[in-house]
Parts: structure tokens; C-alpha cells; sequence
């Protein structure tokens, strides 16, 4: 058999390859030869010719049969005007073979798609509205417990005149002359080809005959819209809230884009986040410290009971579990960290200036471990200095 009849061969698969081994052979043979990736190239669009041939033949269950059993020779006796389709099969001209093409991989889709990484989802990515950034100021109670926001913003939606389409009541939409409704086009830049969205179309694959007169063919306008904004509880500054499809309105009807919030939470007067833990400095009097006790702390979901040990010092931290951040989406719960601040009267009575000095009077540095420990410090810095000197 003639190396060019041998449609096996040709398409580089076995005699018992299935139909899908065959449609891939295919795919990827009429991909390298297509003749838009090798214009002017002879030789390519032979090879072209002969792998739509093969495929024409061995694709067709019925034909794959005869081929098989008869070889080229069921399909007539060779190249010429007299072989054609009907009685016997012999040659093909590029025209059958590009139509061969796009009826094994769709009219309309772009030849391009592997190799420049899916051409069809790119082209409705051209028609796809922007996605739109707003940065939101939240209060911390909000960021925290979770709250409900209304946003009006300007934001690009489908134009209620056209439905979207950009075009005119009861005109037409044409098929785009200069990319013929790929919505892309190529061009050549030196050795490479460049495949770039239609500058006419501007990827849709088609022309207006009369645009729409408000939107002017854009298919979207201006407007403001209101958004129910749900924040969940837990989110911090920097935490981006996405509502899919709330970004601009696409090009002419294509798919809209999404509306990304990125949160802002401003400092609390009270409350200090931590990751998931809440700190709280409480003021405390020294004297609530020195001999114990509870106080009443705030927390983010209410007040809380804190039992102060006797001697508690300053700056210290207590932990109050669960009682910080809950966040539902890990289950997560933070808890509130209480940080004592000892608290020192400014002032004092005759009466309080009196009890505190006998106070003063019954402490000694001793009672105060903190005290004693740096006199003794101290004191040993004062020997080495006084060695050194001597
Ligand atoms: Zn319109
Ligand atoms: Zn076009």
C-alpha cells in the first residue's frame, strides 16, 4: 500500500485503535499541520490534506470497514476531479479538509485553542465584565460579631434597553468580517504568530448592523446598584468577601464579573485583636490586686467574672476561654486575654494619706518579691564595681 493511502499510518495509531485514539491522533496531527500555523507552507498543507483524509475515512465506522477490508482501493482509484465523495474516495482538497476539521471539533471554535491555551474560554473572558475591588471601613463589633452592610455602588449592568445585547430594537447582529466570528485574529510578528482578540469586534465574533443608543453597543451602563452585603463573623483587616457575579456587566451580554470587598477594620477603644483572642487592659486598684478578688471585666460578648488572686501583679494576663473571636467557618473560638493594670490613687484624704502610711509602714521591701530581687541586683553589680576599682 502507498505510504500516502496507509490512513493508519498517517495518523500514527494502530489498525485496532479505538475511535477517540483516532480523533486524537487527529486532533493533534491537523493542529501541527493546520494551515493558519503554516501559511504558505506547501508541504504542511499536504500533510494536512492526507491526515483529513485518513481521518475522514477511519473516523466514519462504515468507511473504516471497507477501508479495511479492501484497503484505498474501496474508495476509488486515486486523486482527479472524478474520485470525489460519491463513488470512490481519492484525494481532498484543503477546502473538504478545513471542513473536515471544524466538523470534528465545532464550527465556530477557534483552531487556536490548544495552543494558546483554550481560545473559547478566553474569548468569553474578553466579553466577561471587570472584576471590581471596593475597600470598606468596618467597625470592630462588626468585624467580630459578624454584621449585615447595604453598598451602593456605581457599577456597569446590562443595559435594560437592549437586554444586554448592545444592539438596536430589531436589528440584527452580523458576523464579524474580520475575524469571521472567531473574535480573535492573527498576526504575524516576525517568526511568531500573535492571536489577538478582534480590534473590530471586539471578540464577540460579531458587528452591530445599529447599536443601542443608550448603551452605544456596549450592551452595560452605569448605574448604582445596592448590594446586601452579609460579613460574617471573625474577619479582619484584609479579609476579601466575594459576591460572584456582582462585578461589572459583560460586554454585550457576556458573563458578569465579581465584586470583591476587601474589609478595613478600625481600631476599637477598648478591645485589641490578636488573632482570634480579644486583649483587654483593665485598670485594676492596687489595692484589689494586693488583697484579691473579682472584678468585673468587659468582653466582646458581655461582662465577665475575673477572680483576681491576693498579690496579683501588674501586667499580668488572664485567660478567659472562649470568650474571644468565634469563628463558625473553622469552628475556631479565641478567647479573651485580660491584662491587669495596676492602678495607683492620685490623690488622697487626710484620712487615706494616714491609713497608707501606716500601711507603709508594716511593709518592708522584703514583702515585695519583685523589690527585693532587684536591691539584690543591684547590689552585686556595686561589688563588681567596686572590685574593678580597687
Ligand atoms: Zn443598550
Ligand atoms: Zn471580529
Amino acid at each position: 500500500m502507498a505510504a500516502d493511502r496507509d490512513y493508519y499510518g498517517i495518523l500514527g495509531v494502530s489498525r485496532d485503535a479505538s475511535p477517540e485514539d483516532i480523533k486524537k491522533a487527529y486532533r493533534r496531527l491537523a493542529l501541527q499541520y493546520h494551515p493558519d500555523r503554516n501559511p504558505g507552507d506547501k508541504a504542511a498543507e499536504e500533510q494536512f490534506k492526507k491526515i483529513s483524509e485518513a481521518y475522514e475515512v477511519l473516523s466514519d465506522p462504515d468507511k473504516r470497514r471497507r477501508y479495511d477490508q479492501f484497503g484505498p482501493a474501496a474508495f476509488g482509484a486515486g486523486p482527479g476531479p472524478a474520485g470525489g465523495y460519491g463513488g470512490g474516495f481519492g484525494g481532498i482538497d484543503l477546502e473538504e479538509a478545513l471542513r473536515t476539521f471544524m466538523g470534528a471539533f465545532g464550527g465556530s471554535g477557534s483552531i487556536f485553542d490548544d495552543f494558546f491555551g483554550g481560545a473559547a474560554s478566553e474569548r468569553e473572558e474578553s466579553h466577561r465584565g471587570a472584576d471590581l475591588r471596593f475597600d470598606l471601613e468596618i467597625d470592630f463589633e462588626e468585624a467580630v460579631l459578624g454584621s449585615r452592610r447595604q453598598l451602593e455602588l456605581p457599577i456597569l449592568q446590562p443595559c435594560a434597553e437592549c437586554g444586554g445585547s448592545g444592539a438596536e430594537r430589531g436589528s440584527r447582529r452580523e458576523t464579524c468580517r474580520q475575524c469571521g466570528g472567531r473574535g480573535t485574529v492573527i498576526s504575524s510578528q516576525g517568526f511568531f504568530q500573535v492571536r489577538r482578540t478582534c480590534p473590530q469586534c471586539q471578540g464577540t465574533g460579531e458587528t452591530l448592523a445599529r447599536p443601542c443608543r443608550v448603551c452605544r453597543g456596549e450592551g452595560r451602563v452605569k448605574s448604582r446598584r445596592t448590594i446586601e452585603l452579609r460579613i460574617p463573623p471573625g474577619v479582619e483587616t484584609g479579609s476579601r468577601l466575594r459576591l460572584t457575579g456582582h462585578g461589572e456587566a459583560g460586554f454585550r451580554g457576556g458573563s458578569p464579573g465579581d465584586l470583591y470587598v476587601v474589609l478595613h477594620v478600625r481600631p476599637h477603644e477598648v478591645f485589641q485583636r490578636h488573632g482570634d483572642d480579644i486583649v483587654c487592659e483593665v485598670p485594676v486598684p492596687f489595692t484589689v490586686a494586693a488583697l484579691g478578688g473579682e472584678i468585673e471585666v468587659p468582653t466582646i460578648h458581655g461582662p465577665a467574672k475575673l477572680k483576681l488572686p491576693p498579690g496579683t501583679e501588674d501586667g499580668r494576663v488572664f485567660r478567659l476561654r472562649g470568650q474571644g473571636v468565634v469563628d463558625r467557618r473553622n469552628g475556631v473560638e479565641g478567647d479573651a486575654l485580660i491584662r491587669v493594670r495596676l492602678q495607683v490613687p492620685r490623690r488622697l484624704t487626710q484620712r487615706q494619706r494616714r491609713a497608707m502610711e501606716e500601711l507603709a509602714s508594716l511593709l518592708s521591701d522584703e514583702d515585695y518579691p519583685e523589690i527585693a530581687d532587684f536591691h539584690r541586683r543591684v547590689g552585686r553589680y556595686y561589688d563588681r564595681k567596686a572590685a574593678i576599682e580597687r
